[in-house]
């Protein structure tokens, strides 16, 4: 059977390709599997039936996964279910007639026993009776329980679960959605390229901190349903659309869809295949993965509330297709999800130069062949960080000049500075702005609205500005590089185009800021001892009144004694930018990059500040405790 591709030889062969078209259908051909190996794993499926028949009989040896969902690629593993609903009930049967045959199963009752003693089970047959299989082990801490395996002479590994019936379907789901249009293939295999070389997806069954390729691909799935027109159906339509005999329910999912392609309808979108890669980066870059649940089944972000109760909500909202109530994206971490996010933005950006679109006369990486690259599009190594996504009401509209994002950056600076008593100075503006003036802080208007205290708080002698930068040396900053994108102007070299590029980066504020008291403790203790228990109510966090909020943290510095600490508890930069618009709802996005890496005392800090700022925010603005979602 074909070797996969070594190093550097996928890269070259895309490089040959006319246009990142091409190479995105190229891809697929250059990864899939062949005839060859589809008929191994047939081989080996039979293999299997044949050994497990024995021991189970009526049972069946079902692929599901990659080897069958139409995203398959040279080397990927061989998830198998073994279905043993058919053996239960002739077993249950025998044992009503005496004398039947002896087997393996005389000695355990498949109805009633666990988990783990039928993984063991199988495991042992596994070992004891099928040729060329290595390496067993039961796994039945995982969700979902298997039997690991590999297979000498075809240098396969593989899973073995054995209560899984729902993965069936979603891999029907995925092949059906890879057979509706042909641009779906192509983005599946480039975005899961894509995330395998940025470390983001690939650890199998949701174990570690990564998407799972199932996850990645359903993310895909998701964006081709939500573009305008959409290039998918939602899974909603195509349940209206199954007929009689696709109706099927498995653990009380319904999982009705049709089986054939050919009775969808075909999609109205136009998109070409690189475009769609590019949006892909650009809508995901800007993403608010923990504010909204992306349901497949509705073909929309929902608000997180309408996912359920039993539905984990975690860094990123990604509800599976049929099981309604799982979150498939549970296991990812935060530091995980931000990587997506920074990554997403970084691919963004590059799919936007001349490298990704024209291919290169001088024979360098140009379009997916550079995307691939592991690091080549990524700016920097990227420190962990933490992100705030700040709802903004509907009718502000802050990407106009003067629409509200200079007075929300100060409305932050105001919260972090005179409520929470941060130090807060102009930050170093992002290296990649390079736009003549950018980065330079607003002397005649800053921020803050007002000089800081020269107390406790430790920012004597900082003054209280966003250091901003811009795209065009705007003379007012923030308002000015908040316009929306000013044409560009012609540009004749990839490297001029790439400098270009670089100065269209978002409009942000950035500050360097110091956190000297614990202001996150004991809040709620002293926001009662200074109402003196007049309101019988608990405040809302941040929201009541500022006034009472600056009280609050100033007991909290009084106590700590007045004295400032040598050095602050922690130090951090933070920038905000716009994110949505368009028809997506605006939000600004806070994000802390605290340095030295983060500790408990940081996230702590950062939790408390997560729920405490948006609230906080909207009273100093004036925007009122109903005007943001
Ligand atoms: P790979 O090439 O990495 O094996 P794959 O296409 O087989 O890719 P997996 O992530 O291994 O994708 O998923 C295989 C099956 O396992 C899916 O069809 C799904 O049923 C199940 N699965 C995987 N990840 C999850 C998850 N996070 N939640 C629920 N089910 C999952
Ligand atoms: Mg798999």
């Amino acid at each position: 059977h074909r070797e996969p591709l070594g190093a550097g030889q996928l890269e070259q062969a895309l490089c040959q390709a006319k246009d990142v078209d091409a190479q995105m259908e190229q891809l697929v051909g250059l990864l899939e599997l062949s005839e060859g190996e589809r008929r191994l794993r047939h081989l080996l499926v039979a293999l299997f039936q044949e050994v497990f028949s024995e021991f189970f009989p009526g049972c069946s040896v079902l692929p599901f996964g990659s080897s069958v969902n139409g995203f398959d690629a040279h080397g990927c593993d061989l998830d198998l279910l073994l279905d043993l609903e058919p053996t239960k009930s002739l077993q249950s049967s025998a044992r009503r007639s005496p004398g039947a045959e002896e087997s393996i199963l005389s000695d355990i009752d498949l109805a009633s026993a666990s988990p783990p003693e039928l993984l063991e089970l199988v495991a042992a047959v596994l070992r004891r009776c099928v040729p060329g299989v290595r390496r067993v082990r039961a796994v039945p801490t995982a969700r979902r329980p298997v039997v690991k395996f590999s297979h000498k002479q075809s240098a396969l590994a593989g899973d073995i679960s054995v209560d899984n019936r729902l993965a069936l379907h979603n891999t029907r789901f995925l092949r059906l959605c890879g057979e509706a249009d042909e641009r779906v293939r192509p983005l599946g295999y480039a975005v899961r390229l894509w995330a395998k070389q940025q470390g983001l997806a690939g650890n199998p069954a949701g174990g570690g901190p990564l998407l799972t390729n199932y996850a990645l691909t359903l993310l895909v799935l998701f964006f081709l349903q939500t573009r305008s027109p959409p290039v998918l159906p939602a899974v909603a339509r195509l349940r209206e659309l199954a007929g009689d005999e696709d109706r099927v329910v498995v653990a009380g999912w319904d999982c009705s869809f049709p089986q054939d392609a050919v009775l969808l309808e075909p999609s109205a979108n136009s998109e070409s295949p690189s475009s769609l890669l590019a949006e892909f980066f650009r809508v995901f870059g800007d993403f608010d993965f923990s504010g909204r649940v992306l349901s497949l089944r509705e073909g929309r972000a929902l608000p997180l509330p309408e996912a359920g109760e039993l539905f984990k909500l975690g860094s990123i909202n990604l509800q599976d297709p049929f099981e309604l109530s799982h979150n498939v994206a549970a296991n990812v971490t935060e530091k995980t999800a931000w990587r997506l996010g920074h990554c997403c933005r970084a691919a963004a950006k590059y799919c936007r130069s001349l490298q990704y679109r024209c291919k290169s006369t001088k024979g360098r990486g140009w379009g997916l062949a550079r995307l691939f690259q592991p690091g080549a599009v990524e700016p920097g190594a990227g420190a962990a960080s933490f992100l705030i996504s700040i709802p903004v009401p509907a009718p502000r509209c802050p990407e106009e000049p003067g629409g509200g994002f200079k007075e929300i950056c100060a409305g932050i600076a105001f919260v972090l500075h005179d409520v929470l008593r941060c130090g807060c100075a102009p930050g170093k503006p992002p290296k990649q702005l390079g736009a003549p003036g950018a980065g330079q802080s607003l002397p005649e208007d800053p921020v803050g609205g007002k000089e800081p205290p020269g107390d406790a708080t430790g920012v004597e002698e900082e003054p209280l500005q966003a250091a901003t930068a811009s795209k065009r040396s705007q003379p007012d900053g923030m308002d000015g590089a908040a316009l929306p994108r000013a044409k560009r102007p012609r540009v004749n070299s990839p490297e001029q185009e790439e400098e270009e590029e670089e100065k269209e980066e978002e409009v942000v504020a950035s500050w360097s800021c110091t956190v000297w008291h614990r202001v996150w403790t004991g809040r709620r203790r002293l926001r009662r001892q200074l109402l003196h228990g007049a309101s019988p109510e608990e405040p809302e966090e941040g929201g009541d009144s500022l006034e009472l909020e600056q009280k609050v943290s100033e007991a909290i510095v009084q106590h700590e004694g007045a004295a400032r600490p040598p050095e602050p508890l922690l130090r951090f930069e933070a920038s905000a930018r716009l994110a949505g618009g368009g028809r997506r709802e605006p939000r600004v996005l806070l994000r802390l990059t605290p340095s030295p890496a983060p500790g408990p005392l940081f996230r702590d800090f950062f939790h408390f500040l997560q729920a405490f700022l948006p609230p906080a925010l909207r009273r100093r603005l004036g925007w009122g405790p109903g005007a943001a979602p």
